[in-house]
């Protein structure tokens, strides 16, 4: 018998390919490449989605993660520093910021020298997130593939090549874009922010900068890179996220999305409801 006689049969989308199995391996779809997807009767290209506190929380890694980098940092802080509650006051508010942007971006804006830096860095470039954490995506995270479906997306994310590599990797989700790209911090000079990775994107598959979404909830990040760009940027407001005006749209889940696309009025319920 055939390998493939005896494997479920799946409906291929307009213009996807169709991998052929080999002995004992499903049928797999991939979405066509980025650039051969019909989005005509879209209002986008393509969506560039950022990933902590858009796609998930980025605190559900578990508070105690970074605590060796905190602790790295504060390692490197002069005894009369410690003494000095306002400027230990700000330190914690720089640890609470972690959260929400990348380290090295936290670093300058709070002033750390240069050996709290590069201790801090040094500790996180270790730090991974493993598959017993219990780390999950928001709730509403199901869409992005049905996005996927019609339409390229990238996730674009700044950070600690091992740290986002390993938050992808444990919610299984690489498979949902075209392109992961993490602007990596920890190695000099390998940043080149996001709006350089954006514009690199439009560049290479050839899209127009206004037919480009970018989904974030980070203002000085995604948000002002996309802007920037002449992109259309939509901030999700997710807990503790504060609205900011610099953001074209609004949403507070990803469902709201599919109007906005001009994929319908309502975004699929998920799968097990
Ligand atoms: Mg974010």
């Amino acid at each position: 018998m055939c390998p493939s006689s005896r494997l479920p049969t799946l409906r291929a989308r307009p213009g996807s390919r169709r991998i052929q199995p080999s002995e004992g391996e499903p049928i797999l779809e991939k979405p066509p490449a980025a650039t051969q997807r019909d989005t005509r009767r879209l209002h986008f290209d393509a969506v560039i989605f950022d990933h902590d506190n858009t796609l998930a929380d980025a605190t559900r890694v578990g508070e105690d993660l970074f605590q060796p980098a905190f602790d790295a940092v504060l390692g490197k802080v002069s005894a009369q520093n410690r003494a000095d509650k306002p400027y230990m006051d700000k330190l914690t508010r720089a640890f609470a910021a972690c959260w929400f942007t990348a380290f090295d971006a936290v670093a300058k804006s709070h002033d750390f020298t240069a050996d709290m830096t590069d201790a801090g860095k040094k500790a996180f470039t270790e730090i991974q997130v493993k598959k017993e954490s219990g780390y999950a995506p928001y709730r509403d995270a199901y869409l992005v593939p049905l996005i996927h479906a019609h339409m390229p997306c990238f996730l674009v994310t700044s950070g600690f090549q091992k740290l986002q590599e390993s938050k992808i990797d444990v919610l299984g989700m690489r498979p949902w874009f075209d392109e992961f790209i993490v602007d990596r911090v920890d190695v000099a000079g390998a940043s080149h922010g996001k709006k350089v990775v954006f514009a690199d994107i439009v560049k290479r598959h050839g899209f127009k900068h206004e037919r480009v979404l970018v989904v974030g909830d980070n203002p000085v990040s995604e948000i002002k890179a996309g802007n920037e760009l002449g992109m259309h940027t939509v901030q999700v407001l997710r807990p503790r996220v504060e609205w900011s005006n610099d953001a074209n749209a609004h949403i507070f889940t990803l469902a709201q999305l599919w109007p906005l696309i001009g994929l319908g009025d309502d975004a699929p319920e998920p799968a097990h409801k």
